[in-house]
């Protein structure tokens, strides 16, 4: 493997690592076959579009970490996605961040090791993707990372740390829009390595939407909000998720519909969290009745990157409750506003109904056909079955 380093960076013109050409295609104890790596909930409708839209003679070899592993959060989306068996389930449960990511790095080694791969995918920003990365760069073997460059330039949030890292250590890096590009350029990238592809999730919400629309469980016949919420600054502190609670219960004429997360039902359970009357909390969904529901409700709350996402392709006003996130095309757009301010939400979810646009928004490339392009950059990369 051969590596050239552009020596004494500065701040304007940080250190570069350049992989030269000889290190793209260096897999001589690889195998034709290509890694992709899902673990958890949001994971599976990236990688969904990447399989179904790579050439049969690419050989794919799933991996699933097994980091969500209920019915709800991981088989109901093979289920509803039609997505292929994971050829291996690395199987690692629950645990700390720290734990999670060093037992998949262990057990991803183990399977690595058995069949060395000439390329991996990993998608957005779970502890599945960094542990995976970090496994494949130690062996020389090629990272392909689909929906880099994302920051929310908040280092608090672990998913950022992973999405930062994993771009450090990535070689070809997909991007959703076109921020990323300044973001990845910013922490020294370089910008052959880059290429706007588009978004995969939205690959599998446009495919879906007829069949959502179909089969997806009837929403409520009344107006509602529809609230997603787990990320740690809100659901990890028993006075911040009651103050999120009480202002949900605040909202004017709204049925509440939350669908929560089961960190979220674990921490509201243990912390025995007063539940405004107007909230139906119910189990995580599945894919399909999400996404019924995301269409019909009256206004989104969430913390989810991925609903901030679908929500905006949908037209359907969103308040996120945060500081900051990491699609802010969202907020160009206006469907999203940031509101990390508990008691503001009623307020905030009261102006974006009013601002709801006529018709869905259009990001560009965000038109169902990402998967072809990633397809094609992988393969282009990777030089397909050669
Ligand atoms: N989602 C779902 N059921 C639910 C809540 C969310 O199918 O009860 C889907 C949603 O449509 C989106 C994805 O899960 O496609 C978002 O995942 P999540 O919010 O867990 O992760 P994030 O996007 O924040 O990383």
């Amino acid at each position: 493997m051969q590596r050239s380093l552009t020596p004494g960076g500065t701040a304007e013109e940080p250190t570069k690592w350049i992989p030269s050409d000889s290190y793209i295609f260096d897999y001589s104890t690889g195998d034709h076959m290509i890694d992709v790596i899902c673990g958890a909930r949001p994971n599976f409708m990236k990688v969904d579009p990447i399989i179904k839209n790579t050439d049969p003679s690419v050989e794919i070899r799933l991996i699933h970490t097994g980091q969500h592993y209920d019915h709800i959060m991981s088989q109901s989306f093979f289920d509803d996605l039609d997505l292929p068996r994971p050829d291996v389930n690395l199987e690692v449960g629950s645990a700390s961040i720290t734990e999670q990511t060093a037992t998949i790095m262990q057990r991803y080694e183990n399977v690595f090791l058995e069949r060395r791969p000439k390329a991996i995918v990993v998608v957005g920003d779970v502890n599945s993707t960094l542990a995976c990365a970090l496994v494949a760069v130690r062996y020389g073997v090629p990272i392909i990372h689909v929906e880099a460059g994302l920051r929310s330039f908040d280092r608090h949030m672990p998913e950022e740390i992973n999405r930062v890292l994993t771009d450090q250590i990535a070689n070809l890096l997909l991007i959703t829009s076109t921020e990323a590009r300044d973001n990845l350029l910013a922490e020294g990238r370089q910008s052959e390595m880059i290429k706007l592809v588009g978004n995969p999730m939205i690959d599998t919400l446009l495919r879906l939407l007829p069949s959502a629309m179909d089969s997806g469980s009837p929403p409520p016949d009344e107006p509602y909000a529809l609230v997603t919420l787990h990320r740690p600054s809100n659901v990890d502190n028993p006075e911040r998720l009651g103050a999120v609670l009480d202002a949900l219960g605040n909202l004017e004429g709204l049925r509440i519909l939350f669908p929560a997360h089961p960190r979220t039902l674990r921490n509201m359970d243990e912390w025995n969290l007063n539940i405004p009357e107007r909230l139906s909390i119910v189990k995580p969904m599945s894919y399909l009745d999400f996404i019924r529901c995301e269409v019909d409700a009256s206004v989104v709350i969430t913390d989810s990157g991925g609903v901030q996402e679908e929500t905006s392709v949908l037209g359907v006003p969103c308040v996120t409750v945060r500081t900051s996130t990491e699609r802010p095309v969202t907020l160009e757009i206006g469907t999203n506003v940031l509101c990390p301010d508990t008691s503001l939400i009623p307020e905030a979810a009261a102006k974006q109904i009013a601002s709801r646009p006529d018709s869905p928004p259009v990001i560009p490339m965000w038109d169902g056909k990402s998967g072809k392009r990633i397809a094609a950059a992988i393969e282009n990369y990777t030089g397909g079955t050669r």
